[in-house]
């Protein structure tokens, strides 16, 4: 089917801005939860309110290894008795006594009748006398029960990704279970007859499929369960039979290739067919041919087949569908303003996402250069980046000086 037949063609392209939300209008969160153990919720997103149900931290406790004491006892530098000692894990269980004080390490309790502890480094020890300089103030290197927060306090939000630092809050809160969003299941496949696997030998004509792999990874970086499906023929009927098989197994289907205007451009016509295909043509590049629509009850997105292109349709356009389905909260793309440091060609028509290397220069200003070659199937430009230079649609040549906007790379892309 040629595109001027095509009921879904538009006469413009549509910028990537306006795609975004017409796109993420049509995905429905998964409302599957199901409880994770902490030690295997990395990457996850929440699915609940997480209180607390404990005050933290639970008890006052030394902010440094020293002395503690009670403040109204050193009005100056003064001596104190030492006592007895409290160390983490073992709490000192004596009463307190005037003109007395507790040898203490960090992370200790500050026993029942002390409120102050002075560092080890002001004070000068003579058997069990110590003489302290005194704190400036009562409670001062003690971390207060309660003071981080109060039991019942909410402290993650349902949609909130589990990283490094929420697995540590939610082991501080002493939770061992949540619910979280179940994974979004995603099955890929390539398609073209010039595709061959990794390991056999090419043919003339024929090159190693790759974008299984780079997909593949982002996928897996996006936190999501893959089903890998390898690379299909541009045949009508094996498209078609994969189309079913990855749509009876996934929440989405991705595929490579076979989404433009070429002769063996299968893909869309099976959709015809089979699905309900979107709309085709974005104002980017790379990336001007583009798929989306749905099969059974499947999404169904269907990215270019050049390297460069598959990642980046992958990272701008497919990315926030993902995470929309995962159950993640809206996020904002950091843009920054940097100095090209080297010209750029580029014709008015089509948001450029070049790859850029961000840095920050002599004169502590961001600087960004590209990474050369921006030919959509040279991997070697994502390989290269730390960021996009986003080049708005209507924008020409940029010069040398000019200030440009960039985006640094997030950590699927990483
Ligand atoms: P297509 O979108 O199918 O027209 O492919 C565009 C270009 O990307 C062609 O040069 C293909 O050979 C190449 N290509 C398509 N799929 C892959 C793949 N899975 N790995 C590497 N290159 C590919
Ligand atoms: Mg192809």
């Amino acid at each position: 089917m040629s595109m001027s037949q095509d009921p879904c063609a538009r006469p413009q392209l549509l910028h990537p801005d306006e795609a975004v939300p017409m796109l993420l209008q049509q995905i429905i969160p998964l409302y599957e939860t199901e409880t994770v153990p902490l030690s295997e919720a990395l990457g996850r997103i929440l699915a609940e309110d997480l209180c607390s149900s404990i005050e933290l931290p639970p008890f006052n406790n030394s902010g440094m290894d020293g002395y503690a004491y009670r403040f109204a006892d050193l009005p100056g530098k003064g001596t104190l008795t030492v006592i007895g000692k409290s160390f983490a894990g073992h709490p000192y269980h004596g009463e307190y006594r005037p003109g007395s004080c507790i040898r203490i390490m960090t992370g200790a309790t500050v026993p029942e009748g002390y409120d102050t502890v002075q560092m080890q480094e002001y004070a000068t020890v003579d058997g069990t006398q110590v003489t302290l300089e005194p704190c400036s103030e009562q409670w001062e290197n003690v971390r207060l029960r309660g003071g981080e927060m109060a039991a019942g306090t909410k402290v993650l939000t349902s949609g909130t990704e589990i990283r490094a630092a929420e697995m540590g809050i939610i082991a501080t809160l002493g939770i061992s279970h949540l619910r979280a969003y179940r994974r979004a299941r995603v099955a890929f496949f390539s398609t073209g007859d010039e595709l061959r696997p990794i390991g056999s030998e090419l043919a003339p004509g024929q090159i190693y499929d790759s974008n299984r792999y780079s997909i593949k990874a982002l996928l897996m970086k996006a936190g999501v369960e893959w089903i890998d499906l390898g690379v299909i023929k541009d045949d009508p009927e094996a498209i078609r039979q994969a189309f079913r098989e990855a749509a009876a197994k996934a929440d989405m289907v991705l595929t490579s290739g076979g989404v433009s205007v070429g002769d063996a451009d299968f893909t869309k016509q099976v959709l015809d067919e089979e699905g309900k295909i979107t709309f085709w043509k974005l104002a980017m590049k790379p990336g001007k041919p583009f798929a989306m629509g749905k099969i059974g009850d499947a999404v169904f997105c269907g990215l270019p087949g050049n390297p460069v292109s598959s990642m980046v349709t992958f990272y701008k356009l497919v990315l926030p569908l993902l995470r929309k389905l995962q159950g993640h909260k809206p996020a904002s793309t950091l843009q920054l303003q940097a100095v090209l440091t080297s010209a750029i060609r580029k014709k008015p028509g089509r948001v450029e996402f070049q790859r850029g290397i961000l840095s920050q220069g002599s004169d502590g200003k961001l600087q960004v250069c590209t990474t050369g070659s921006q030919d959509s199937s040279q991997l070697s430009s994502m390989h290269l980046a730390n960021c996009f230079i986003v080049l708005a649609q209507q924008q020409g040549n940029t010069q040398a000086g000019e200030l440009v906007t960039v985006e640094p790379f997030n950590p699927v892309l990483c």
